[in-house]
């Protein structure tokens, strides 16, 4: 009777044992990780700062009017162990960017080289993103602009962008956290710092505008209602834009989202993150 009870458990152990290695070789998700990188690559950007005659240039950003290497560059390698299936489905998300070129700008993604990936928030329009959104210390800070990056994620979430954010949360429940300074040591006005697991879902970000720009010279509610247009777009995942017409565009020239930048980002929450290799 306990030979065969043994003989039960060693073959349930078996069938446990093998499931898993299945499980773990072919039918793990390939998304919800909650496993961070380590060494998480930020996106460090940029920007703006309405009608001034100095120049700002975002140094990660294409220079303006250098065309974009040709999207038809063939695609690294991908990982050996990557299934067909999964490169069937990155190749249809490739298709995808390719074919809504003109009317967004998630093409220029595609056509640059190396690890492109796409990033974005993961369901989280009935969870929102917990925002902390505080006062500032900084010279020049204004209650006022904490109604300025209000009213820029208002615009950005009638846009219809299928992610929610609560800007109550306290710092330390928060995901993403707001901060000020006074000015930037180079030439922007806004940074904005992501996280993102090892499949592309933004797990934190960090953005931080100055109440001055490059310049010196203090800047307005309104100005910081355009900064943070700018750095809310990348904080959904969305990645500079070449075209002056978009408030994404690295040195950022308008003042309220294009069409571009709205279809652009409407695009990117249809598609899955992660690499496009
Ligand atoms: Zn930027």
């Amino acid at each position: 009777m306990i030979e065969r009870r043994l003989s039960v458990l060693v073959a349930g152990l078996i069938v446990f044992l093998v499931f898993a290695m299945l499980w773990n070789g072919f039918v793990r998700p390939s998304h919800r990780s909650a496993r961070i990188e380590s060494a998480a690559p930020s996106s460090t950007l940029v920007t703006i700062i309405p009608d001034s005659a100095t120049a700002r240039r975002d140094t990660t950003a294409r220079q303006a009017g250098q065309s974009p290497p040709p999207p038809t560059a063939a695609p690294a390698p991908a990982d050996p162990g990557t299934s067909y299936m999964v490169l069937l489905a990155r190749s249809e998300t490739r298709r995808r960017i390719r074919a809504s070129a003109g009317y967004t700008y998630l093409n220029e993604v595609v056509a640059e080289s190396g690890d492109s990936m796409l990033h974005r928030w993961d369901n989280r329009i009935f969870t929102p993103v917990r925002v902390f959104l505080g006062p500032g210390t900084a010279a020049n800070f204004q209650t006022s602009f904490l109604d300025a990056v209000r009213e820029a994620f208002e615009r950005w979430q009638q846009a219809g962008v299928p992610v929610r954010f609560r800007l109550d949360a306290d710092s330390v429940s928060a995901e993403v956290h707001f901060a000020w300074k006074v000015q930037f040591e180079m030439k922007r006005t806004g940074q904005t710092d992501l996280t993102w697991d090892q499949d592309g879902h933004l797990v934190n970000g960090v953005v931080t505008l100055a109440t001055f720009d490059p310049g010196g010279r203090p800047l307005a509610a309104d100005d910081v209602r355009v900064v943070a247009l700018h750095e809310i777009g990348h904080l959904i995942g969305l990645d500079h834009s070449s075209d002056s017409a978009d408030v994404m565009f690295a040195n950022t020239k308008v003042r309220d989202l294009s069409p571009r930048d709205i279809a652009s980002a409407l695009l990117l929450y249809q598609l899955s993150p992660g690499t496009l290799r």
